[in-house]
């Protein structure tokens, strides 16, 4: 099979593989490259000429069912990758795709059915949304087919799923224009799903309306957001009516509201909304809805959401309805309900600085060459912050030393006659006293940590006072590296480590065949597993645990047992890095960036990550808004560590795509 006329000099032993598999293709091309995580079905590596033929990895599919699609431009690519992969039985990571494109297709049949014509392209962009789950704003001018697209949408899903659609008009005339095209497309489909509200309707029509919103017996209301204001309890008992015994959690399951510029005209409709849409049902998500209410209105307002606060929220949006607003101006006045929509439906709308990213983000590259130490990095952002004078940030990357480091910066800068004010925790009154002192002028520098949910990296919204960030360390969060038997641990660890093992290729090797079982668990199954394996080996101890595990495995062949097997093995793999004694030595070597830290229990060592996140957030607090636009902010990235420094910049590059500039090509002055 090997051509003569190709040579390969030094390459990966896993891209090889991939390489003479492919080989009679990759003579007919110009240019080759190899995507690292590319393949959207497995994230595994994937050569461009099948990216081209949008196709799937080596791995997902074999390469002589992928070269009859070579070149071929499909008519819908993610259907045709979805059912090559579906009937390979490899559907992975690409099925929510592939489920979401599927339906689409239905819907578009369905839309054209009733309308006479497909969905235009935009109105496939909503579809396609609201069948992931998602809820977004439409902006966009009127007739493009906002309210045609809403009213056809509740009815797929009232037909496809049974649910229940609140739609909210402006005004009557807009809904006595699309009552007569309603009754239509119900008698086309030979359904009775819609009822509506209007103040023009007889005494008889009332009284039908009324019964069938006390009987529940409707799939679809349809009012102008007037009739909301004055009727939220009947409205709430009408759709409880009609998902009696369902169990859900939500009254409404889509809500599509048509120009929520007049809808926000009574502020008070935003709560009516989340209340309808199952926002608000647990405690924890009505305290959240309290704090961020408490913080109120004003460009300068903070408030502060914890990690739990967080995870409660997208929690909530998993089983909350959906909100589609459109808006034909995308000019929703006040900031307080710009965050809502942000915070808690996940979307902007609205002209806001936050989401606006202006910043050069930099690097100094003058500690690149040199070895740091604490006492380094603090002397060089004391000597930027003297440079850059007062409305400044301090980000101090999480770590064993990062109190002291903030003890440290505070010190030398009020040496210096800085007012530099420091904080160790990560939110509560402390954090909140110390902004409030950087507001009143009373300190020139804030100090705190760079951590995902922290006040200073969320919170703040100060746009006329910080020009700049200096970041102390790069902000990363670490893993303890331990012989704990989870199979998703054990894999993400080990891969990151791969580099100190002999025998990499046949450990990655493995941790793939972990993945291609951990795919088909459920959360608890892959839990279990952890107990399951904690208790095998705190029984047997490692080795009799796996021939105990392989039993099971060939007996059962099952993906259950056979994670079992594989997490136990490579457990066993941990225990032995853990066990060696150079292991340090080792990891430097191999380039791993780690931390090592002391304490009542002895000697951890944390491998550690780029928090690109924190950074983007924690950096993006330098872009200011003026009324003519926004004005560029600066950050500077102190690095202790060449690997996450290239980490961070590769994902910066992903993420919001830019890059880091070495500080010395920056003309400081002239920012
Ligand atoms: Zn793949």
């Amino acid at each position: 099979m090997r051509k003569r006329n190709i040579k390969i000099l030094g390459v990966d032993p896993l891209i090889e593989p991939i390489f003479w598999n492919g080989i009679d293709n990759i003579k007919t091309i110009d240019l080759l490259a190899i995507f690292e995580r590319g393949c959207p079905n497995c994230n595994w590596k994937i050569p461009s000429y099948r990216l081209d033929s949008y196709l799937a990895c080596d791995e997902c599919i074999p390469e002589d069912i992928a070269k009859k699609y070579y070149g071929k431009k499909p008519v819908n690519a993610q259907i045709r990758l979805g059912k090559i992969l579906e009937s390979n039985n490899e559907l992975r990571g690409f099925r929510k795709a592939y489920f979401v494109e599927k339906e689409l297709e239905e819907f578009s049949k369905f839309f054209e059915e009733l309308v006479g014509a497909p969905p235009w392209s935009a109105q496939r962009v909503w579809a396609r949304r609201v069948l992931s789950n998602q809820s977004f704003a439409i902006i966009a001018p009127t007739g493009v087919g906002k309210t045609v697209f809403g009213i056809i949408m509740a009815l797929y899903l009232a037909k496809k799923k049974d649910y229940r659609t609140y739609i909210v008009l402006p005004t009557k005339t807009l809904l006595n224009q699309v009552l007569s095209k309603i009754k239509e497309w119900e008698e086309k489909l030979g359904t009775n799903y819609v009822i509506y509200y209007s103040s023009e309707m007889s005494i008889k029509e009332r009284k039908q309306v009324k019964e069938k919103l006390q009987t529940g017996n409707f799939r679809i209301l349809i009012t102008t957001s007037q009739f909301l204001i004055r009727n939220l309890t009947n409205i709430i008992k009408a759709f409880e009516a009609a998902g009696r015994g369902k169990g859900h959690r939500r009254y409404v399951d889509f809500m599509f509201v048509d120009d929520v510029d007049s809808f926000l005209r009574n502020v008070k409709n935003l709560d009516r909304a989340i209340t309808l849409l199952g926002y608000n049902r647990s405690k924890q998500m009505k305290s959240i809805l309290e704090k961020i209410k408490r913080a109120g209105g004003g460009e300068n307002q903070i408030y502060m959401l914890n990690e739990d606060d967080w995870a409660e929220i997208i929690n909530t949006r998993l089983r909350a309805g959906i909100l589609v607003v459109s808006s034909a101006t995308g000019r929703v006045k006040g900031v307080l309900i710009r965050r809502l929509f942000r915070l808690i439906f996940g979307f902007t709308i609205g002209s806001s600085r936050e989401g606006i990213r202006n910043v050069t983000d930099t690097y100094d590259d003058a500690l690149i060459e040199v070895e740091t130490n604490r006492d380094l990095l603090v002397n060089r952002a004391v000597e930027f912050v003297e440079k850059l004078g007062p409305g400044g940030l301090i980000f101090v990357a999480r770590g064993s030393d990062s109190d002291e480091i903030i003890t440290e910066l505070s010190r030398k800068l009020s040496e210096r006659g800085i007012r530099g004010l420091g904080v160790s925790a990560e939110e509560g009154s402390e954090v909140v006293q110390a902004v409030l002192k950087f507001i009143n002028g009373e300190a020139d520098i804030l100090i705190g940590k760079a951590s995902p949910y922290g006040l200073l990296v969320r919170g703040l919204d100060l746009p006329e006072k910080i020009r700049y960030a200096i970041f102390v360390k790069i902000p990363q969060f670490s893993i303890r590296l331990d012989a704990k038997p989870h199979p998703v641990y054990a894999s993400f660890v080990l891969r990151k480590i791969a580099n100190v093992f002999p025998d990499k290729m046949q450990l990655l090797d493995k941790i793939r065949e972990l993945a291609s079982h951990v795919i088909w668990l459920r959360p608890h199954e892959i839990n279990g597993i952890e107990a399951e394996a904690s208790s095998l080996i705190s029984s047997l101890g490692i080795d009799k645990a796996i021939e105990v595990a392989k039993e099971r495995a060939s007996k059962n062949n099952d993906h259950r047992s056979i994670t079992l097997l594989l997490t136990l093995e490579l457990t066993k793999r941990l225990k032995e890095v853990l066990d060696d004694k150079d292991l340090i030595d080792k990891l430097r070597k191999a380039g791993v960036p780690f931390e090592v830290r002391e304490d009542e229990v002895g000697r951890t060592i944390n491998l550690l990550s780029a928090d690109v996140k924190t950074y983007i957030q924690a950096s993006g607090r330098t872009s200011r808004l003026y009324a003519g636009g926004i004005t560029k902010g600066l950050s500077i990235i102190l690095p202790d560590n060449k690997q996450l420094l290239q980490e961070i910049d590769r994902k910066l590059l992903w993420t919001v795509e830019t890059s880091l500039a070495p500080l010395s090509d920056i003309n400081l002055d002239e920012l």
